[in-house]
């Protein structure tokens, strides 16, 4: 059963084309890889995805559970689970972090979502979201508060960026924490050694899925690309 279907998107910014007739699936409680090199439209797709401000498509479907949500805002898609950690954590600068951890449901035990992501609960409840976090605890209690909000859809773009980044372990154990909350996963990453954890993958190149299938063909085709191109980039 498809959880969310992208047919045809299709998105400019400014005289450039992003998404270029962009089509893709994720089935319910599917990790599912998307990998491509920088610049090739994958957090586009992700800000259109959950609904961001500006991030229309000019043409082509978003479905969720077999019914369109291009109208839906924001708060509307997290209704119906989606959610999403970015690739820039948003700043929630002062709060708490515990309260930061149950904004969405008082009933969360924050310990438990700081545990799941690597954090030591007793180092953090008492502390705040501020510049005294380094940026890999930011993200690790970014991805903590996705984790509270039981999504069934978590967008993830590339957990596995940033000066102290996660390792492929902890984005592992993360990841899994959510397959097993019965989630789906589209799990966005340049990294190629992040794609085995993967049911399937997709490689996204100039704005558009030029293939899908297991993460190790993916992969394969995603070096080669690599390879050709010479340096990793377009
Ligand atoms: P990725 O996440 O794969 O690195 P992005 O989705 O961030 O790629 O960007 C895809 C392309 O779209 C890049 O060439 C980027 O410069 C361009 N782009 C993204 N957002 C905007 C914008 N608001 N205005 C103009 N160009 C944009
Ligand atoms: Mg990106």
């Amino acid at each position: 059963m498809e959880l969310l279907t992208l047919r045809d998107l299709f998105f400019c910014a400014g005289n450039k084309i992003i998404l270029n007739r962009l089509s893709l699936t994720v089935a319910a409680c599917e990790i599912h890889a998307l990998i491509g090199t920088n610049g090739s439209g994958k957090s586009t797709l992700a800000s259109m995805v959950m609904g961001c401000e500006g991030y229309t498509p000019a043409s082509g479907d978003i479905i969720l559970d077999g019914r369109s949500i291009n109208d839906l805002k924001i708060h509307e898609r997290a209704r119906l689970g989606i959610a999403m950690a970015w690739q820039e954590p948003v700043r929630f600068e002062g709060i708490g972090i515990t309260e930061y951890l149950t904004l969405g449901d008082s009933n969360l035990d924050p310990a438990t979502l700081l545990t799941a992501v690597g954090l030591e609960p007793s180092l953090y409840l008492q502390r705040q979201v501020d510049r005294s976090l380094s940026g890999g605890e930011r993200r690790r209690i970014e991805l903590a508060s996705v984790l509270g909000l039981k999504p069934r859809l978590a967008i993830l773009d590339e957990p596995d960026s940033g000066i102290d980044m996660l390792s492929t372990g902890d984005i592992i154990s993360v990841v899994k924490r959510f397959k097993d909350n019965g989630a789906a996963v589209l799990l966005i990453t340049h990294q190629e050694e992040i794609t085995h954890i993967a049911d399937r993958a997709s490689l996204m190149h100039k704005g558009q899925i030029i293939s899908t299938g297991k993460s190790a063909t993916i992969k394969a085709w995603y070096k080669e690309r690599k390879y050709q191109a010479g340096n990793g980039e377009e």
